[in-house]
């Protein structure tokens, strides 16, 4: 039986960036991927080259463009006459943009030399895997150390079963052939907020059913807030506290019934998406005498360097506790594969950007308000709006504000929050700063280029100490 030092199960960005690093490392490895395609291709990329992070975005550009010349346009001086969208070649560029990456993923692998097998791969005690083909054939190897990134699923709520013709989970959502006229989405989260935007921009009605009472219920309070004000003025029809009890298909609509309150109300959609969170992949993927343990919310469970409970076996990204985003599960791959090789890696769980790809992005990383208060530390607040920078108001892009948070003793940045223009990569800058472990006046002392929307990042980490110089401080400077 062949032995590996590396055996990864599952190529996602945790699974990949994990095989990758290792042969980097010198490590003979292979990766095991179950994916075929709507072609019929075995594929790496997982969830998020294939149906997630990738065609999501392709369609939110796409669908950000379509709207920029119907909405935008005009306020520049440009006029364009027989403005229209073609769904099938949005769709075709955004296949093209998947297999593109997917391709690539399978190059790196051959430069880095890793090994692959397509079919299920299962660990069975001794850290065994077999290997199950598409026909049903079985292999196995053997592995100094296996990593287990299986990743996560949809999931399912037996008061709207997917059918993926009217009723779609999140992958038959990003494949919708037509504009929908009324379209609506069951958890106004992540998925139900960026693939809401990328229909209401071509031209459907979105009216979204959230079970809680708070919007994005995780976030910066004052974030969410301002997030929902401006989702609605784009005219996403967002609706808390909305508990739905039943659907019904019939003449090619889906019937909505749901709770709000005491009201039981109904709405008649023709097509429906259900986003209510994912769950972790576990079917059959660990033998029972694998003696790999399984948390109560169906997480493998790992430490804070992703080993589980047997030695020599690891589990990362979606699979394991934490958010579940591309870049934390690539950032665990990486820093077990150096484990392994017998570096002293280590992952920083406290600055992990989160991003909402809509228009303006909502991004945040570290503490929100809310974390800071409950923790008991004493902190100052500095915030800057997108409507006070001269960039933002040239692009004619000037919805949000740049949220700032510090220790009032040590002025240690312990979180931001940005809604607004280039969000995701505005908070980029602050979680550098933060991993530097950067105060709000080193950034407030640090020289921004003019006009850049980065500015309003340096005028709330001055405001965080009263010394903001573009709008009336808050705070006096001490
Ligand atoms: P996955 O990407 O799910 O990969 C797991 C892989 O393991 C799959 O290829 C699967 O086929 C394979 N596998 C499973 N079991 C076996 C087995 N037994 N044998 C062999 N192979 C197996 N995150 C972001 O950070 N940014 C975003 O913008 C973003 N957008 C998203 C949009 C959508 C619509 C969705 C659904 C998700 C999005 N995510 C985003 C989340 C992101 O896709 C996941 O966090 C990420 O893909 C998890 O990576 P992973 O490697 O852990 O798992
Ligand atoms: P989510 O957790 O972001 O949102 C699900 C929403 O559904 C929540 O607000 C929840 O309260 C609500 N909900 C749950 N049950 C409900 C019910 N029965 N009725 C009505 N509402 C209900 O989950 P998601 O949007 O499905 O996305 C799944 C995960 O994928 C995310 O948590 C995220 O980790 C990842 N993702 C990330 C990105 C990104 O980083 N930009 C994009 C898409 C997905």
């Amino acid at each position: 039986m062949k032995n590996y030092d590396v055996v990864v199960i599952g190529s996602g960005p945790a699974g990949y960036v994990s095989a990758i690093r290792a042969a980097q490392l010198g490590l003979k490895t292979l990766c095991i991927e179950k994916w075929v395609n709507e072609d019929g291709k075995h594929v790496n990329g997982g969830t998020c080259l294939n149906v997630g992070c990738i065609p999501s975005k392709a369609l939110l550009d796409s669908s950000h463009k379509y709207w920029e010349t119907t909405n935008d346009l005009k306020i520049h001086g440009i006029s364009i006459k027989d403005v229209d969208i073609n769904v099938p070649k949005m769709h075709e560029r955004k296949n093209k943009v998947v297999s593109q990456l997917t391709s690539g993923v399978a190059g790196l692998f051959k430069t880095n030399g890793v090994e692959t097998a397509f079919g299920h791969g299962k660990l069975h005690s001794g850290k065994k895997v077999s290997i199950t083909d598409e026909n049903g054939e079985t292999s196995e190897v053997t592995a100094d150390n296996v990593i287990l990134a299986s990743g996560s699923k949809p999931i399912e709520i037996p008061v709207a079963k997917v059918d993926n013709e009217l009723i779609l989970d999140s992958t038959g959502a990003l494949n919708i052939a037509s504009v929908p006229g009324r379209l609506g989405i069951i958890g106004a989260g992540v998925i139900g907020l960026e693939l809401g935007s990328v229909w209401s921009r071509l031209g459907s009605q979105v009216v979204l059913l959230e079970a809680l009472d708070d919007f994005l219920a995780i976030m910066d309070k004052q974030i969410a807030k301002e997030s929902k004000k401006i989702f609605v003025k784009q005219g996403l029809d967002i609706r808390l506290g909305a508990r739905v009890i039943g659907t019904e298909v019939a003449d090619d609509q889906v019937v909505v019934t749901y709770r709000n309150g005491e009201d039981i109300q109904k709405e008649t959609f023709d097509k429906l998406i259900v986003c209510v969170g994912r769950r972790p992949h576990t079917e059959n993927l660990l033998a029972p005498e694998s003696g790999v343990e399984v948390d109560e919310r169906g997480s493998v469970f790992v430490n804070e360097y992703c080993a589980t409970n047997v030695p020599g076996v690891y589990a990362v990204g979606d699979l394991v506790r934490g958010p579940m985003l591309a870049h934390k599960g690539s950032e665990e791959g990486v820093m077990v594969a150096e484990r392994i090789a017998g570096h002293k890696a280590q992952l920083n769980y406290d600055i992990v950007p989160n991003v909402i790809y809509t228009h303006p992005e909502v991004a945040s990383v570290g503490k929100t308000e809310e974390q800071v208060k409950a923790s008991g530390d004493p902190y100052n607040v500095g915030t800057f709006p997108f409507l006070a920078s001269g960039r933002a108001l040239a692009a004619n892009d000037s919805d949000g504000l740049v949220k700032i948070i510090a220790h009032a003793e040590t002025d240690r940045i312990l979180g931001c929050h940005i809604v607004g223009p280039s969000a995701a990569d505005l908070t980029q800058q602050v979680a550098i700063a933060m991993e530097f472990g950067s105060s709000a006046e080193d950034l407030g002392m640090t020289v921004f280029g003019h006009p850049t929307l980065s500015e309003a990042v340096h005028e709330a980490a001055l405001s965080v100490n009263g010394a903001a110089i573009h709008m009336p401080n808050r705070k006096k400077q001490k």
